[in-house]
């Protein structure tokens, strides 16, 4: 049952403030996603909750459990990198079935699992192609059904179709959301997109500068923006 709690997180690179009075809970099965800018945070903040990177101050929770010192393979999350990292030297089948087998399944079953995930990201041809061969955008898909063949309950998400064409990205947009519906899944989905965060939320926060401006519903965030920022960015 992930719910993931943020109590007054901050980071900082020096003299640079990457977050700062971040207070936030993403509820067990919602879907939220961190809108905004370039440079605003977003990957940082993912970042903490992962574990990848320590806030200089706050607290991360997950399911109640503060989570300072524990490392990102016990953390229960699935994670799709910005940048994507899959293993150069292993075919997309492999790299999917990496998670499982790392989490003790045998390798059939493994292989089951895995196959299955590429089949709903429709990459099944291309299972035996090996991370040079494909496209970003079936990188960036590889590197999804990875993260959900792990069995996590939390997924993070960092701009996960950014490398996608339009009319794939739009695809899998709903089928994201479907998925996450479907399985149960708590996501944190970062996107400077608003269109995509609109389509696939159930809440938004919307970012600036390190700080959160406003969380609301799509909805919410559409007809009645408190601030100018959000009006601006969303409408
Ligand atoms: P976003 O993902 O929203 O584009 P980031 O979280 O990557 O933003 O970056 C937020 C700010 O923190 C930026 O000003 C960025 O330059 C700075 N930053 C991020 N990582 C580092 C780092 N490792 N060292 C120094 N500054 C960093
Ligand atoms: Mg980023």
């Amino acid at each position: 049952m992930p719910e993931v709690t943020l109590e007054n997180i901050a980071k900082m690179y020096g003299s640079v403030v990457a977050s700062e009075d971040i207070n936030l809970t993403i509820h067990d099965k919602e879907y939220v996603t961190i809108l905004g800018p370039s440079g605003c945070g977003k990957t940082t903040l993912i970042r903490m909750i992962a574990g990848i990177i320590e806030p200089t101050r706050g607290k991360v929770y997950i399911d109640g459990m503060n989570m300072e010192g524990v490392p990102i393979e016990e953390r229960g999350i699935g994670y799709v990198f910005q940048n994507i990292a899959l293993f150069p030297h292993l075919k997309a089948l492999e790299n999917v079935s990496y998670g499982p087998i790392v989490h003790d399944l045998g390798r059939e079953e493994a292989i089951e699992i895995s196959t299955k995930y590429l089949e709903l990201v429709k990459l099944l041809d291309r299972m035996k192609m090996f991370p040079s061969e494909l496209s970003g955008g079936e990188q960036q898909k590889v590197s999804l059904a990875r993260a959900l063949a792990t069995g996590a309950k939390l997924l993070l998400l960092d701009e996960p179709l950014s490398a996608l064409d339009a009319r794939v990205r739009m695809d899998l947009r709903y089928e994201l959301r479907r998925l996450a519906k479907s399985l149960g899944l708590t996501v944190l989905h970062v996107t400077h997109d608003q269109e995509e965060a609109m389509t696939v939320s159930d809440r938004i926060v919307v970012m600036r500068n390190g700080r959160v401006v406003e969380i609301n519903t799509p909805e919410m965030l559409y007809r009645d923006p408190q601030h100018i920022f959000t009006a601006n960015f969303v409408g």
